[in-house]
């Protein structure tokens, strides 16, 4: 057992999560998946001797000579300091994948025609809604309800943004608002930007937040058969979604060579999904204002909610993280991922949108909120100052 389970918490329990045959999953046996999903078969299993094997991985590349040798020799003459394990093949492929991107960008952006960026931009839209819409309002925070074909066509967007499997995506930001800014927050933003944006996919994850994780309940995502689906098939629909269909279409349909096509697609467009997608967790945790909660770090940025298809509000969604919206105020124009659930809605595919009364918000950021709200009163400023006014007397 303690072999066993140190093997499948190093690969961590997203990695373990692949192995598990959904195939006869249904809402009966939710639970008992859930357990399987988070690489133990029973939470009392959960004991600190579990944690101690994992802590002693977890130390043990630091601990050899040779990792302690390149740690400092990065120390030294990069002035960076890890202290978890370093996932050397997520660094190689994110590395690679955005080093490749940044050249050849630069190489062919001027053989590119209007074909190149209206079905990138097209693909890229849909990726981000798969991910705004699917993996994080539904599927995340239950911000509302969808029909089957509306969950259909949010997984397939999702498969388009080439992340994580979408239970993977739902565990780890469910942990992110349980534990904001704390170890077990996958993503923690006290580690500094570059740990919260992309860091944190290239070190092994701290302890707590593997063991806060299989807390999590996921059964209400394991019961939906969208998500069965999707889990079964994750490599396929990843393939298939992320680089045949996008790029492959342009060339087909459309007269793209296909070395162009590939590059739009499968590496800019890409890249630049991951990486807004990245700033919600990085940019959105560190710049902005708070009118909802200035006792929090996630703020209100207005530049990430319009590349991340409003889900900039940071501030807002974390204190009311069930409002289909992700933001107060519903302008379509930083917040697209609403148009699209209120499109979906009148055709009755999206119900039960969740929102908080406007009386509950007033209240809350009158009293937690940092006076930066747009109906925040100045206040009425003296005539005359006060030290004035006394001379005068
Ligand atoms: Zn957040
Ligand atoms: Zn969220």
């Amino acid at each position: 057992m303690t072999i066993a389970m140190s093997k499948e918490m190093v690969t961590e329990h997203g990695l373990a999560a692949h192995e598990v045959n959904v195939k006869n999953a249904s809402a009966q046996n939710a639970s008992d998946l859930n357990n399987n999903f988070n690489g133990m078969g029973d939470s009392k299993e959960i004991s600190e001797k579990d944690l101690d094997d994992y802590l002693h991985h977890y130390n043990k590349w630091q601990q050899s000579r040779a990792g302690r040798a390149l740690q400092q020799w990065i120390a030294d003459h990069l002035g960076l300091k890890f202290d978890a394990e370093i996932k050397w093949k997520n660094v190689a492929m994110i590395g690679g994948l955005h080093l490749t991107t940044v050249i050849l960008f630069f190489k062919y952006v001027w053989y590119s025609t209007l074909t190149t960026w209206v079905w990138g931009i097209f693909v890229g839209g849909c990726a981000g809604f798969g991910v705004t819409g699917g993996a994080h309002r539904l599927w995340t925070h239950r911000a509302y309800k969808a029909k089957l074909p509306l969950r259909i066509i949010l997984m397939c967007c999702y498969c388009l943004s080439g992340q994580n499997s979408l239970f993977d995506w739902v565990r780890d930001h469910r942990i992110h608002h349980k534990y904001s800014e704390t170890d077990a927050d996958p993503h923690n933003s006290n580690r500094g930007f570059f740990y919260a944006h992309v860091g944190w996919l290239l070190l092994r994850k701290h302890p707590e937040c593997i063991k806060k994780g299989r807390l999590i309940d996921m059964s209400d995502v394991l019961a939906d058969p969208v998500i069965q689906f999707h889990q079964k098939y994750f490599m396929a629909l990843k393939i298939v979604f992320t680089f045949i269909i996008p790029s492959f279409i342009p060339w087909l349909f459309l007269g793209e060579p296909l070395y162009l096509s590939f590059l739009a697609n499968c590496l800019l467009r890409y890249v630049l999904t991951l990486n807004f997608t990245w700033l919600v967790n990085s940019a959105a945790h560190i710049y902005g204002n708070k009118p909802y909660d200035k006792r929090i770090r996630p703020a209100e940025n207005k530049a990430v909610s319009i590349v991340a298809m409003g889900e900039g509000w940071h501030n807002y969604h974390h204190v009311f993280p069930w409002d289909y919206k992700a933001a107060e105020l519903s302008n379509y124009s930083v917040n697209l991922t609403t148009f699209w659930l209120d499109f979906f809605s009148k055709i009755g595919w999206a119900y039960d949108l969740k929102e908080p009364s406007k009386d509950l918000v007033r209240r809350t950021l009158e009293k937690y909120g940092d006076g930066t709200h747009i109906t925040t009163p100045i206040g009425h400023l003296q005539e005359v100052p006060e030290q004035e006014s006394a001379k005068s007397r």
